[in-house]
Parts: C-alpha cells; sequence; structure tokens
C-alpha cells in the first residue's frame, strides 16, 4: 500500500509510521554516538546504558524489577523480538492463541516455526473478546498465548478482565504469555496494564516493546524483550544467529528516550490523540461509521454504510477516487475468515495535522 501512495501520489494512510522526526534529544544521541564512534558490534544482548534504562522505565510507569543483566535482551525492533520468541518457543504442532485481526507477523511466524494458529474473533467496533471462545481456545496444546495491547490494527486496549483471564488460561494450560506492548505510551484516557503485572504473570511472560512509536523512530528498529532469565536466554539463542546485534549508536540514543520526563510522554500521546479526533471525525462526515480507537496509531473505518461491502476493492479504488491510501482489515485475519471484517479498512492518523485535514476533505468525495 506504500508503494501503491508513492505511485499514485495520495495520501498515504495505510503504512503506520510517523511523518515527523521525535524529540530532538533522542536524535541528537545517536548523532552524537556515532561521532564518539559507536559504531561496532554492540554486546549480545545490548548496550548496558539501554538495557538500564529499559530496566529503569519497567519500574517507573509499572512497578516491574528487572534485572537489567538477566532479564532483558535488546533486538532488531519488536519484529526480531516476535521472531526469536516465537522461533525459540514454538515447536512443530505447538499451539499459539491470538486474537484476530492480529498484526500481520503473528501469523507468518507462527507458520515458519511450524505452529497452529488458533484466533479468538474481535468484532467492530468494540473489539471485546468472548471470553468463553478464550476459553475454548487455550488447551493443552497451548504452547503460547500471544496478546497484543494496544492492538494493531483495531486500537483496542484489552480491558483488566479479559488480561486477568489470559493469565489464569495460560497457568492452567502451563502456556508461555508473549505480550507485544508497542503502542504502550499512545494511550488516549485509557490505562494500559503490563499483563506481567498481574498476579503470577511474570514467571511465564516475554514481554516485548520497541522505541519506534514511542519516540518516532520506526526505522531504527530499536526492540527489546524482558522476562524471566530463562526465557530471555532461549529468546537471545535465536537472536545470536538471526542478526547477533543491532543498531549500535541507536541503543544510547533509545536510553535517552526511556528517561525524558513524564511530560513528554503525556505530550506525546496528546498531541496524537487529537490527530485521531481529526481522522475520525473526518471519516464520520465522509459517511463512514468509525471505531474510535484507545491507543495507537489506527482507526478502523467500516465504509458499508457509503454502500462499500469488499474492503480490499475499495482500498484498490482509493487513490483514484479520493488520493488517498489506507489498508483493509482483511489483511490481518486469516483467508476463511474475511468475510466478518470485509467492509472494514484500517487508516493511520500518526500524520502532521495538514495531511490529516487534506485526507478528510478528500473522502467527502466518496459520498
Ligand atoms: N507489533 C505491532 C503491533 C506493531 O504495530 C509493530 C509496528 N509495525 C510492530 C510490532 C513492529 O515494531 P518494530 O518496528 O519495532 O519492529
Ligand atoms: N506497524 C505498522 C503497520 O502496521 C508498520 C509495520 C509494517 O508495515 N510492517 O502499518
Amino acid at each position: 500500500m506504500s508503494a501503491l501512495a508513492t505511485r499514485t501520489g495520495a495520501l498515504n494512510l495505510g503504512q503506520g509510521f510517523p511523518d515527523e522526526d521525535g524529540p530532538a534529544a533522542v536524535l541528537d544521541a545517536a548523532r552524537d554516538a556515532i561521532a564518539a564512534g559507536v559504531n561496532q558490534y554492540p554486546p549480545g544482548i545490548g548496550a548496558p546504558v539501554l538495557r538500564a534504562a529499559i530496566a529503569d522505565h519497567q519500574r517507573r510507569w509499572y512497578g516491574l524489577d528487572v534485572d537489567p543483566d538477566r532479564e532483558v535482551l535488546v533486538t532488531a525492533g519488536a519484529t526480531e523480538a516476535l521472531a526469536a520468541t516465537i522461533l525459540a518457543l514454538v515447536d512443530t504442532g505447538d499451539e499459539v492463541v491470538t486474537f484476530e485481526p492480529w498484526y500481520d507477523a503473528y501469523g507468518a511466524l507462527v507458520a515458519r516455526a511450524g505452529g497452529v494458529h488458533r484466533t479468538v474473533p474481535l468484532r467492530f467496533p468494540d473489539w471485546r473478546p468472548d471470553h468463553d471462545a478464550l476459553r475454548a481456545a487455550v488447551t493443552d496444546r497451548t504452547r503460547v498465548i500471544l496478546v497484543n495491547s494496544p492492538h494493531n490494527p483495531t486500537g483496542a486496549v484489552l480491558d483488566a478482565d479479559t488480561l486477568a483471564l489470559v493469565v489464569e488460561l495460560a497457568a492452567r494450560h502451563d502456556a508461555i504469555i508473549v505480550t507485544d506492548e508497542v503502542y504502550e505510551h499512545l494511550t488516549f484516557g485509557v490505562r494500559h496494564t503490563p499483563i506481567a503485572t498481574l498476579p503470577g504473570a511474570w514467571e511465564r511472560t516475554v514481554s516485548i516493546s520497541s522505541g519506534g512509536k514511542t519516540f518516532s523512530t520506526t526505522g531504527w528498529k530499536i526492540g527489546w524483550v524482558t522476562g524471566p532469565a530463562a526465557l530471555v536466554t532461549s529468546v537471545l539463542a535465536v537472536k545470536q544467529y538471526l542478526t547477533y546485534v543491532n543498531g549500535a549508536p541507536f541503543q544510547p540514543a533509545i536510553a535517552v528516550g526511556l528517561g525524558l520526563p513524564d511530560a513528554f510522554f503525556a505530550d506525546t500521546a496528546s498531541a496524537l490523540r487529537a490527530k485521531r479526533d481529526v481522522l475520525a471525525a473526518g471519516l464520520e462526515a465522509a459517511g463512514f461509521a468509525v471505531s474510535l480507537p484507545g491507543a495507537g496509531y489506527f482507526v478502523v473505518a467500516d465504509a458499508a454504510p457509503l454502500g462499500y461491502a469488499d474492503g480490499t476493492e475499495l482500498c484498490r479504488e482509493l487513490p483514484d477516487r479520493a488520493g488517498v491510501v489506507g489498508v483493509p482489515v482483511t489483511a490481518f485475519v486469516h483467508p476463511d475468515r474475511r468475510a466478518a471484517y470485509a467492509s472494514l479498512v484500517r487508516f493511520a492518523f500518526c500524520k502532521r495535522r495538514e495531511v490529516l485535514d487534506e485526507a478528510a476533505e478528500r473522502l467527502t468525495r466518496l459520498a
């Protein structure tokens, strides 16, 4: 979809990346690190300064006590953290439970590991999972329950009862919880609760995050894993032969970001919330039905009220008809279950205000 936007000159509300730079202190720190010669392989588990900053961050925001030398691993983005974790934990035939829709990498990684992907549906517009469906999906065959909250593509933040049920089911069936929290700081008046903070969760949870979203540095690919030493060591064993190490000068720069004052995190979220509101209002004015996201980069809109039953077809036509690019939600579900999501389109609002205003104006052409 990004290639389609480039080719047609349409506004790219497809792929989730910000069109503005993040905090100057973080960018300057990367320049300084390069100038200071931080350009060779960092330690395999990550630069000490970043591991310390990650541990401090977990304590400061969540009260989690993480040992920076044994319970933290720096990865090439959350993507490598996910890949290394799934490849480390999932053997042929092991089942992995996720919600559906899911972030696209999950299905591919489970397949690559030879696992079996079981899903629990989330439905537009409130995306609340049915707890009986969750109970039915998790069995003794389940090796991993992979949760993603705040969630891509829906922007949903899982409620406390659902998180508690995940922990209960994981304990009952001796499964590992893998949690993708890359949007942890981009919440709009909703509290993000890391599942690792729940009673009984830490010892069976691999937590994954990334600097990409929080600091608007998606191209730097600095991610991390936190969890009990035995699990982190398993993930390291895979990472060692995927990338070995990554992003030497960006690691101390993300450490600077993690140490920024509370106001930075609050301002980032409130600026993004204002953007969400602009795009959501624009989509509604254009005739879409909108699910207002509690967090993240994306809003899902239903094109059915406009008379479009097929979101994929609409997304192919959008550049010509409205000069905008979006992604059909069917890209995030199993091919057999596309019908339930057919008319839904995901739009990114992590863009400059003028881009969102222009997109809102152009979308009215669909009416
Ligand atoms: N998980 C989710 C839910 C995401 O939206 C993204 C961003 N595309 C990633 C993981 C990947 O993060 P990173 O860019 O740090 O690899
Ligand atoms: N997370 C972003 C998205 O879902 C970008 C990552 C990607 O394009 N693979 O659009």
